[in-house]
């Protein structure tokens, strides 16, 4: 493809000149980035990639009421969390003058006007846009063809004062000064259009082209909000989900790359991420997927990362800590089956489910050690007697979980599988729930696994 076929413009027709691609990203920092908002910033970083181009991060901070300097630092730690590189920076807040100088060029020039209006708190100043109250059509690369007639908006405001353009006035003006050719954002936005375009011809700006993403749902397609599941970057970190899962998830909630495959590496992304195939409707935000698609990627972690990432939520949750390289080793593959991401090792600790691992249990109550569907306390302690039996003849590295598995099989087989492999697995775990018992008889090794057959044996 050359690069002159790669930019239709806004009526369809293709550029002759050659146009780098720049995009930019423009939160507001008043609340800690949301994934779906991070979609949007993905979006447009994975657009100004493949076309060799340039991707902005702007903060849009000139609400001061709502803007908090956490929130900024919250973008950018997101930012640096996902490994999302920007190639420039800028602050709304600190270009006050740049906007100045356009504000008082349209009121020079008579597209603005600078009007006394009687308000709550006594008269005041804004400078209203001189609007002719045209049709403007603009073409969305989502969309495809938007009309829009300008006359209801009336002269709207672009300022409070020529120290306070408002949002329409002060993206434009940027959009414009830092060569923005594609703006990639919400669909929320669409309506905002048609007073950025009239700006943008006022200001003698280029259009841009407009690519307006689809909203993000939750499961019942009602707007996705904090209160039905929308969570934010820096909780997902603390839940523990992989930066490598979120932007894969994220590419896939409303673009859909034609084919079945589900994991992308971010270069593959790249490669292969289009606008165009960017869907019209709703994207449900399902959060099944996005367990499933982190516990692709736990699974795919290099041994130590995941060693270390299991052994820091199991040293949080204050029960394990100090725990012993030689514990992790052996941990870590039964952690890894049962999670999704990293905070379920916080719930599997406090329900008990590691305990086994880290105290002899006491069989409080013995019966628990029978098979409840029809043995008895004499059977149990028969059965348990046998496994010693048949264990010890193991050495130390035939006790695998397959070597474990293929000794005790033909005796369970023989015995009623559950008469057998239930006190086997109550006697190892002390819980009513836990890993398989040629798991447990395996982590635990052949001196703990004896001990415990043997006490259990004991209690009957
Ligand atoms: N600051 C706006 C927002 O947070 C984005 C403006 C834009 O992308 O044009 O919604």
């Amino acid at each position: 493809m050359t690069e002159t076929q790669r930019f239709p413009t806004s009526n369809g027709m293709k550029t002759t000149t050659e146009q780098k691609v720049v995009t930019r990203f423009a939160p507001s920092p008043t609340g800690f980035l949301s994934l779906g908002n991070y979609r949007t910033a993905l979006f447009n970083f994975l657009y100004a990639k493949q076309h060799n181009g340039k991707f902005i991060l702007r903060i849009e901070d000139t609400d001061k009421e709502r803007n908090k300097k956490e929130y900024e630092r919250d973008i950018i730690e997101s930012f640096e969390w996902l490994s999302l590189p920007f190639n420039e920076f800028y602050r709304q807040s600190e270009r006050t003058d740049i906007y100045k100088t356009y504000l008082q060029k349209l009121v020079d020039e008579d597209k603005a006007y600078i009007s006394k209006e009687e308000k709550e708190g006594g008269r005041s100043e804004v400078i209203r846009f001189r609007n002719q109250g045209s049709t403007v059509v603009f073409n969305d690369i989502i969309r495809g063809e938007i009309s829009f007639d300008t006359k209801e908006l009336g002269d709207f405001v672009i300022a409070k004062s020529m120290e306070e353009p408002v949002f329409h006035f002060s993206v434009v003006v940027d959009d414009f000064e830092m060569g923005i050719t594609h703006i990639i954002r919400g669909e929320d936005h669409i309506s905002n259009t048609p007073r950025h375009i009239l700006i943008q011809e006022a200001i003698g700006a280029p259009r841009p082209q407009y690519a307006h993403l689809p909203l993000i749902l939750a499961s019942d397609r009602s707007k996705l909000s904090k209160r039905n599941g929308a969570i934010s970057i820096k909780e997902s970190r603390e839940r523990g989900y992989t930066p490598e899962a979120i932007i894969n998830y994220l590419a896939l909630l409303g673009w859909n790359p034609g084919t079945e495959q589900e994991i992308f590496s971010i270069e593959s992304l790249i490669q292969q991420f289009s606008l165009e195939k960017i869907q019209k409707g709703g994207a449900v935000f399902n959060e099944e997927k996005l367990n499933w698609t982190n516990k692709e990627y736990i699974r795919a972690l290099p041994k130590e990362k995941l060693m270390n990432a299991i052994e820091e939520r199991m040293s949080k949750t204050g029960k394990f800590t100090g725990i012993s390289r030689e514990s992790l080793i052996l941990l870590t593959p039964l952690i890894t089956e049962r999670i999704e991401k990293f905070e379920d090792i916080t719930d599997m600790a406090e329900k008990g489910e590691l305990d086994w691992f880290f105290e002899e249990p006491q069989y409080i109550f013995p019966e628990s050690l029978v098979w409840k569907k029809g043995s008895s306390r004499d059977e149990a302690k028969k059965h348990l007697q046998a496994l010693s039996e048949i264990l010890s003849t193991l050495s130390l590295e035939e006790f695998t979980v397959e070597k474990i598995e293929s000794i005790i099989l033909p005796y369970a087989d023989k015995e009623g599988k559950g008469n057998v492999l239930w006190p086997m697995r109550f006697a190892l775990s002390g819980k009513e729930k836990s890993p398989d018992p040629f798991t447990l008889a395996c982590v635990l090794g052949k001196e703990k696994t004896l001990t415990r057959l043997k006490k259990a044996a004991n209690r009957l």
